[in-house]
């Protein structure tokens, strides 16, 4: 059985779900995951802050306006009358239920079920669609599989058995389809496994009925050496280890989930990415070999801030990493780089909501310095210490750019410095000249 997971853009028009058909082979054993049509869950959260916010006249307008696009896109999946209309009543069906959301005490289990809609609306379209053109597909209602716990950690022997349940009752069908996303939470209401989530449903699936292979298929031709947008002549990388993909998906490459690729390392089950503009293209396999003697890849994550905590009180204490990394534990902020010096830590964070208060806890223990706009330069590859000069490569690669922090030896694979933003563009630049060319 082979996992096949359609992003929204794949999935954005009547045309792209069409097209599908050149990718999918009906005949081979294998669940289709879609995500919602490009879009649609972004107006969905803006439908929801609507209600929460008691606007009740813009979550209409909203809602109105979401449902005016599905009706031209119905009209232009389906070419019968019976196709059209199969079409109108399911999309009536989830409007109306959105817009029934008016009346009641709107709180975040009614914002799940509206987050929910673009996935069940995308994968039931498309099954109405294959049927219309003769194509027998078997709808999998993932909320009857896909379970996540109190701690919101899916729960991988559950979505195994009961998925396994459905698709033995189906034994003699081949194409199974269901929604990325979208499941049930510990108290069995419909939740979600939070934006970009669908990657993560597929390799959730793929371990949990123990797979051949996972396939995220999206508009590029896999993952990228480089970033695109800052640097000439990147290369989609052809493999890469669980780890190293986890570390870049982490780090901007926006191909992937970077939560997704856990459940498919567990198993070991390969994932490929793969591109649906070229279905040919060899796009990234990742599995759980890691090429020796090679660089893989640079990335690079933005909109990073630097706090540095200096206090004699660290020469020769002990506790005091803990106590430094509790106030960051209190207000739920995740840490990215550390490093630290006999009487100073420093360490970066990109989710600065509680920066004031964490600043100010902080302040106890010492003196704190803040730094914003910084990037962090991610290089991945082959970095065991007796290994082969790159990390020479690398500082020499950056000869001319100020670096603010470096985190080496954490892993075998990565390297990571922080710099400012603004001398991003020439960091990446001079590190793909010394590395790859
Ligand atoms: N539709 C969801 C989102 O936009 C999940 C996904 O596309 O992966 O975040
Ligand atoms: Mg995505």
């Amino acid at each position: 059985m082979k996992i096949l997971k359609f992003g929204g853009t794949s999935v954005g028009s009547p045309e792209r779900m069409k097209k599908l058909l050149d990718i999918i082979r009906p005949e081979e054993k294998q669940i289709v995951v879609l995500s919602a049509v490009s879009g649609t869950t972004n107006s969905l959260v803006e439908i929801s802050q609507a209600y929460l916010d008691g606007d009740k006249r813009k979550a209409k307008q909203l809602t109105d306006a979401l449902h005016e696009k599905y009706k031209v896109f119905v009209q232009e999946l389906f070419a019968t009358e019976d196709g059209k209309k199969r079409g109108v009543e399911l999309i009536t069906y989830h409007f109306t239920l959105i817009g029934s959301l008016d009346t009641e005490l709107f709180t975040p289990v009614e914002e799940k079920i509206v987050l929910a809609q673009g996935e069940l609306l995308s994968t039931a379209l498309y099954h109405f669609y294959l049927a219309e053109i003769g194509v027998k597909s078997v709808l999998l209602p993932a909320l009857d599989f896909m379970k996540i716990d109190e701690d919101n950690e899916p729960i991988v022997e559950y979505i195994g058995s009961h998925l396994q349940t459905l698709l033995d009752q189906k034994a003699e069908n081949t194409l199974f389809i269901t929604q990325g996303y979208i499941c049930r939470n510990a108290f069995g209401e419909i939740d979600n496994l939070r934006r970009g989530g669908s990657d993560f449903t597929a390799s959730l699936i793929g371990a949990a009925i123990r797979a051949d292979e996972v396939q995220i298929w999206t508009d590029i031709d896999g993952m990228h050496n480089n970033d695109p947008r800052v640097v000439q002549g990147t290369k989609p990388i052809a493999q890469l280890s669980f780890d190293e993909a986890a570390e870049l998906a982490y780090f901007g490459a926006k191909i992937l989930h970077p939560q997704s690729v856990f459940p498919a390392q567990k198993y070991k089950i390969p994932v490929r990415l793969l591109n649906t503009m070229d279905p040919a293209a060899p796009g990234t396999l990742i599995t759980n070999d890691s090429e020796k003697g090679i660089i893989k890849s640079i990335a690079a994550k933005d909109g990073i801030t630097a706090v540095k905590i200096q206090s004699s009180r660290m020469l020769l204490a002990y506790g005091f990493l803990r106590r430094v990394f509790e106030v960051f534990e209190r207000y739920k902020t995740p840490i990215d780089m550390i490093t630290t010096s006999e009487v100073a830590v420093s360490l970066t964070i990109d989710d600065t909501k509680y920066l004031a208060e964490i600043t100010k806890e902080l302040e106890d223990f010492g003196t704190v310095e803040v730094d914003h706009d910084q990037t962090i330069i991610c290089v991945v590859g082959d970095f065991s210490y007796n290994a082969n000069g790159f990390t020479s490569s690398t500082f020499s690669a950056l000869a001319k750019v100020p670096i603010r922090m470096i985190s080496y030896g954490g892993s075998n694979y990565n390297i990571s410095l922080l710099v400012k933003s603004s001398d991003k563009v020439e960091a990446l630049q001079s590190l793909h000249k010394n590395l790859f060319q």
